[in-house]
């Protein structure tokens, strides 16, 4: 595939978001008030996915708004980055009422946008954010007390991309401990975003790097399949 310019891309994301805001592949565009798209830097070397807009992001159409959106902006300013740097998302761009799990016929109806996403940003890292969207992304039910910190490599949206699991900000506003542990995988977050491009599935690789990484577990939900 010929490579794009970052501005055609950002044109191409833009093009996106007037689709999505247009959206009625699934219920949830009958009781969203806004479609929440994502926001951030169309040309990002991170970006992060949570699971679905809550109340307050329904009502502004921005992601993470709200006290976990604000613990993001904070956690993000102490490893020196801003909102501005990255590109957050979510997996779900509508809100389900009264904030409850994602549906499997949602999910379906908004995977193209977040493949869609991922193919135009073209981001180095891929954080997700608690155990909803890291089981998705990673294809696993592994869950995020498991995972979180540790880099695995996964082909998403026809990219080989670094997948860092992180625990939900909104989960670390509950305990100290989650916080902590949440605060300790910022830092890495840093040296990861400054790492050669992962060695594409399939490839050889050298052994040390693949050392590094955790292996992927089989597919258990498709997500970009
Ligand atoms: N929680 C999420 O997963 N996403 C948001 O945008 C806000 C809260």
């Amino acid at each position: 595939m010929q490579a794009r310019s970052a501005e055609e891309r950002r044109e191409a994301l833009v093009d996106l978001y007037q689709e999505a805001r247009a959206c009625t592949r699934c219920p949830l565009h009958a009781t969203r008030t806004k479609v929440v798209f994502g926001a951030g830097n169309a040309d990002a070397d991170l970006m992060f996915v949570g699971e679905a807009p809550g109340q307050q992001e329904d009502v502004q159409g921005l992601p993470f708004v709200g006290r976990a959106g604000k613990l993001l902006d904070q956690l993000l300013e102490e490893v020196g980055l801003a909102r501005s740097d990255v590109f957050i998302t979510n997996v779900l761009k509508s809100r389900p009422p009264g904030n409850r799990d994602p549906q499997p016929d949602e999910i379906d109806a908004c995977k193209p946008y977040l493949q869609r996403q991922i193919e135009l940003i073209e981001p180095k890292v891929i954080c997700t954010l608690g155990n909803f969207a890291t089981k998705l992304l990673t294809r696993s039910q592994r869950g995020i007390t498991g995972v979180h910190g540790r880099p695995q490599v996964h082909e998403l949206g026809g990219r080989t991309v670094r997948v860092y699991p992180l625990y939900h900000p909104a989960a670390a506003l509950r305990s100290t401990k989650t916080l902590e542990e949440l605060r300790e995988d910022f830092r890495g977050l840093v040296a990861l975003l400054e790492e050669p491009a992962p060695v594409p599935i399939g490839a050889v690789a050298p052994m040390a790097a693949v050392a590094a990484e955790a292996p992927p577990e089989p597919p258990q939900i498709n997500l970009f399949d």
